[in-house]
């Protein structure tokens, strides 16, 4: 039996003062606060110091870092995560390599799988390969433009299974529905998002039904057609699928929160927040293993950020820490809310709130403790201290 001692407890909708969280191997026995809570004789204690103890990162949304992309090199990206408090990621697969890169990506994050710093992995996130390549995806280059094929997304599929936890779509990509449809039917439970997309909102509506539950990077590689003026310099406001995603009630919303609110204007993630609420925002990293330092001029300072060789964005360099501190500094939530965001969302989306995504009894022991500002001092890991 383990202690967290001298501690404040970030619950899902409150926190304790002063509180003892008890765990024993891998869950969670009791946390509460400390008059209330009875350590056990020879229980090894671990003492916060007054620091906050808060339920581990779940980042769905992970490239990789450094050079190494997670589809590549798992167990030193995990590593590398799991040490900044991520204790469950989602290896994503990017549209930027073909089918081989795919099959041969879920071939070797398979084979770590449950395994070291690996076992923070529960499966893909699948960024591609069918988006619109007008938004974000390298429109000149992109390996997917072709037809959608029966042939072609059946052996994807098949090779995921249902360790393909999330597919990021083009709703209005033509034969979509059809790969959905067979997605669903290999794993019941699969989630799709719509990114990279200029799509209607009957276009996502219509992959409800299939499991269509978030939006890959909200605001962000998105765009709006009006036909009535297609360079949309008619004054004329129309809709895409941030619209479709906002008036929507059940679909989550993946937000970027880097430090200069660059993926996202600070403005528009204060409006997402006021109209999505706490329970439907994801906080991801889209932390990329490649990229330039920021060019000089306005972006100078955006150093939790990757640029491509012309000064175009390209992904994040961001840790889970930070992008609840840009969040916070956005937008002024609180912590409970900020935890709601990076761990129990997540968490909710993925099925997986039952094992993971808030310190409760009977949970998973991932836990980390953090000052005010978010920075991670210790991290447990299924009841193992980490850092
Ligand atoms: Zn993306």
């Amino acid at each position: 039996m383990k202690a967290i001692i001298n501690t404040d407890i970030v619950m899902e909708d409150h926190i304790i003062w002063d509180g003892v969280i008890l765990y024993d191997k891998d869950r969670i026995i009791a946390a509460d606060s400390s008059d209330l809570v009875s350590v056990p004789e020879g229980a090894k204690l671990i003492d916060a110091k007054g620091k906050y103890t808060a339920p581990g990162f779940v980042d769905i949304h992970n490239h990789g870092t450094d050079g190494m992309f997670n589809f590549e090199y798992p167990e030193e990206v995990s590593e590398y995560f799991l040490k900044r408090g991520t204790t469950t990621m989602l290896a994503c697969i990017f549209y930027t390599v073909g089918l081989d890169g795919y099959l041969k990506g879920i071939e070797t994050v398979k084979s770590h799988m449950g395994k070291g710093y690996s076992r923070i992995i529960p499966g893909f996130y699948m960024e591609g390969p069918y988006m619109n390549s007008k938004y974000g995806a390298d429109s000149k280059n992109n390996k997917w433009n072709h037809p959608i094929t029966e042939s072609e997304y059946k052996q994807l599929v098949d090779e995921a299974g249902d360790l393909a936890k999330v597919w990021c779509v083009a709703p209005e990509r033509e034969g979509i529905e059809e790969f959905c449809a067979y997605a669903k039917s290999v794993n019941p439970n699969v989630i799709f998002s719509a990114g990279h997309s200029e799509a209607k909102p009957h276009m996502l509506y219509n992959l409800k039904k299939y499991g269509l539950k978030s939006q890959t990077h909200h605001m962000n590689a998105t765009g709006v057609v009006n036909p009535l003026c297609p360079g949309n310099d008619c004054g004329i406001r129309d809709c895409g699928p941030d619209e479709a995603v906002l008036y929507d009630d059940d679909i989550y919303a993946e937000l970027i929160a880097d430090s200069m609110g660059i993926h996202v204007k600070p403005h528009n993630i204060r409006m997402v927040s006021k109209i999505k609420g706490v329970d439907r925002i994801i906080l991801i990293t889209d932390s990329y293993p490649i990229g330039f330092p920021p060019p000089k001029g306005p972006f100078e300072r955006a150093t939790d950020l990757g640029f491509d060789s012309e000064g175009g964005l390209c992904g994040s360099k961001m840790t889970m820490d930070m992008a609840c501190r840009n969040m916070i500094q956005h937008t002024g939530c609180g912590l409970s809310q900020i935890f709601k965001y990076a761990s129990l969302n997540p968490a909710k989306l993925l099925g997986i709130d039952n094992e993971i995504g808030s310190i409760e009894a009977g949970k998973k022991a991932n836990m980390i403790t953090i000052d005010d500002k978010i920075n991670v001092d210790k991290v447990i890991f299924e009841g193992e201290s980490v850092v």
